[in-house]
């Protein structure tokens, strides 16, 4: 199929890149590189450097490469900064995303993947643990709301046009790298668990500091679901050759299990033989206690699962990339 990847020179869409060449699909990516990194595109994949919101360019790409589905990756997605900054979150995140879809009506281009997140279900009760795509979605910070609107219009338009089919997907913490090393997890600023850890244990940082050691969990750490990006990636592509006039998807996307902060930590520690030095620091605002996903939807319906389920393993393939690659895209010499 010929596919375009939008945001394909970030983190999830570089890896959804890759499997889909290596798929035997046509890829082009359109992307702004405001986050992302050209040298993440790889395998000779066109990569055309533009904003999404320009759809009159976009409907020239999707046409010129007659464009069959598009997964669209490229967002904003630093709960701070969406608090801090919500316009930008909601054009960049919200509006860009209705230009696209306004490009690809008028072209006919009838499949699309988004990727959403379990941040559209803000801070469910432990009733609601583990989430299904049925809990109620009340997010509490605009990016989590940035992509509620979207999953809206394409749940509105799928009902208003048949031939349109589409797979919304809520991503619960997405980790670790390509098993070949190629691609990996570059952030800047880098906010999430597993790369901040890995980096203290490079020594690029001082220790990690755990946000809050007193939550109602066993150890008084958050649990969250850690899914690997190529499990992911996975599930982007079986759906993507699943659509069909009329059929929607909603799915969660973790493997359906939490592990907490400390479990990470241990994990890390293992995996990378070197002690890291933790701090113990309050809470981040916003955090809710235990988050994992009941992904029995997709397994049921698609057949898919989590292949990597154990975190060593989720941990070993962002070691094996951050550590040949300590600076990230911007400088690619091996730690000696
Ligand atoms: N976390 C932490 N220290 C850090 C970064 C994250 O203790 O330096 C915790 C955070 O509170 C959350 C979990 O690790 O419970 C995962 O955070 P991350 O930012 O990676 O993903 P999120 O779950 O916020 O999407």
């Amino acid at each position: 199929m010929n596919v375009l990847v939008t945001g394909g020179a970030g983190y999830i869409g570089s890896h959804a890149v890759k499997s889909l060449r290596l798929a035997g699909h046509k890829v082009v990516v359109v992307d702004n590189l405001s986050r992302g990194f050209r040298a993440a595109v790889t395998g000779g994949v066109p990569l055309v450097v533009h904003e999404l919101g320009d759809w009159e360019h976009i409907r020239r790409i999707l046409k010129g490469n007659r464009i069959e589905c598009v997964m669209h990756f490229a967002a904003l997605a630093y709960v701070g900064e969406s608090v801090n900054d919500p316009l930008r979150y909601y054009r960049n995140n919200t509006a860009h995303a209705l230009e696209l879809l306004h490009a690809m009506r008028l072209v006919g281009v009838q499949r699309f993947v988004f990727s959403s997140t379990c941040a559209t279900y803000g801070e469910p009760g432990p009733e609601h643990i583990p989430i299904t795509e049925d809990c109620p979605q009340q997010p509490i910070n605009p990016y989590g709301w940035s992509k509620f609107f979207v999953e809206r219009v394409l749940i509105d338009y799928c009902r208003a046009n048949p031939d349109f089919s589409c797979a919304i997907l809520r991503y619960f913490n997405v980790a670790g790298c390509d098993r070949e090393g190629d691609i990996g997890e570059a952030h800047n600023p880098e906010t999430h668990l597993i790369p901040l850890i890995l980096q203290a244990a490079l020594g690029q940082r001082p220790h990690v500091e755990i946000y809050g050691t007193d939550y109602p969990t066993p150890d008084g750490t958050c649990i969250r679901d850690y899914i690997h990006v190529e499990d992911l990636i996975d599930a982007h592509l079986l759906c993507m050759n699943n659509l069909a006039p009329g059929r929607r998807f909603i799915y969660n996307l973790g493997i359906g299990r939490g592990l907490s902060v400390r479990e990470i930590i241990a994990s890390a520690q293992r995996v990378t033989g070197r002690k890291i030095k933790v701090v113990e620091g309050p809470r981040r605002p916003g955090d809710p206690p235990s988050l994992f996903a009941d992904p029995s939807r997709i397994q049921r319906e698609l057949g898919w699962t989590a292949k990597v389920t154990d975190i060593d393993a989720i941990i070993e393939s962002a070691w094996k990339w951050i550590s040949r690659n300590p600076r990230g895209y911007t400088n690619q010499h091996p730690v000696e």
